[in-house]
């Protein structure tokens, strides 16, 4: 078991790459604060791994808010006494209930704050509470959800891209800052994965996707599960402020 006993709080733990992060460091033997916005979402997938022999608890909370994610972490403590692996994962595809995309002139101002805030915000508030426990152990594991959006760039979703930019820039700094106190911050860039976030996306827009990715298919939530369990173990103890992009060969935006 690569992660036995570690406390783990996976964000947006209540759907695809988050649920499969979750019943993966499950297997491991972490125990799993599963997050998300929506409490069935959280409770589900709490009650999966415990179904499969887990240590799993629900926390409700909306990570773009800087009080909730203070809140959360209380009772986080409060469960489990540390916390060793934060996973800023949570996010969102589209700011409004359409498959459509906008041109960055076609963005409302609520369309960027709120993509900015799910990602960026959520990430800041979430890796600042887990460092006020972190460095004063001076251990802990810190993994980035960025993506080839902000990495590679992609066409048509500019707030997207520039959230999941800000993410990588903050973990490389973070990651300086914080590596003599034996916090390791890192960051994954996935490709195009199967999940409910890509579940909407138009015939055309899967072409599209597959025709860009060497491998010519999505890939699975557990390739990414894979790279953040690596990121999460004692494999991983010399990666700082690294982007690891399991993708498919993608280059291209
Ligand atoms: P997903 O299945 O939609 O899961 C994301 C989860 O995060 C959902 O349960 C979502 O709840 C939750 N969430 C959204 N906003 C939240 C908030 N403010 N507070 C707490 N939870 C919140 O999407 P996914 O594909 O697994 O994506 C997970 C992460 O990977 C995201 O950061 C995404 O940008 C990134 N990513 C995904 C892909 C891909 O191809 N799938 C590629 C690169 C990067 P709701 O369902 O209620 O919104």
């Amino acid at each position: 078991m690569r992660l036995k006993d570690k406390i783990v709080l996976v964000t947006g733990g209540g759907s695809g790459l988050g649920r499969e992060m979750g019943l993966l460091f499950a297997r491991e033997g972490a125990k799993v604060g599963v997050n998300d916005v929506r409490p069935e979402a959280a409770q589900n997938v709490a009650t999966e791994i415990e179904r499969a022999g887990g240590v799993a608890r629900p926390f409700v909370a909306d990570v773009s808010s800087s009080a909730a994610v203070r809140k959360m972490f209380a009772e986080v403590l409060a469960a489990f006494g540390t916390i060793d692996v934060l996973v800023n994962n949570a996010g969102i595809g589209r700011t409004r209930d359409t498959t459509d995309l906008f041109t960055t002139i076609e963005l409302t101002d609520d369309d960027w704050h709120k993509m900015i805030a799910t990602h960026l915000d959520a990430t800041f508030y979430c890796t600042r509470e887990a460092l006020r426990v972190m460095i004063p152990k001076k251990a802990g594991r810190i993994i980035n959800q960025g993506s080839i959006a902000g990495t590679a760039g992609l066409p048509f979703v500019s707030n997207y891209c520039a959230a999941k930019a800000g993410i990588i820039g903050f973990t490389k700094s973070v990651a300086l800052e914080v590596a003599k106190h034996g916090v390791l911050v890192n960051a994954i860039a996935p490709g195009f994965i199967e999940t409910p976030m890509t579940a909407p996306l138009e015939a055309e827009a899967r072409q599209w996707v597959i025709g860009n990715t060497p491998l010519g298919r999505f890939g699975q939530p557990h390739d990414i599960a894979a790279a953040a369990l690596y990121l999460a173990s004692d494999d991983a103890n010399f990666m700082v402020g690294q982007v690891i992009s399991p993708n498919g060969g993608w280059t291209t935006a």
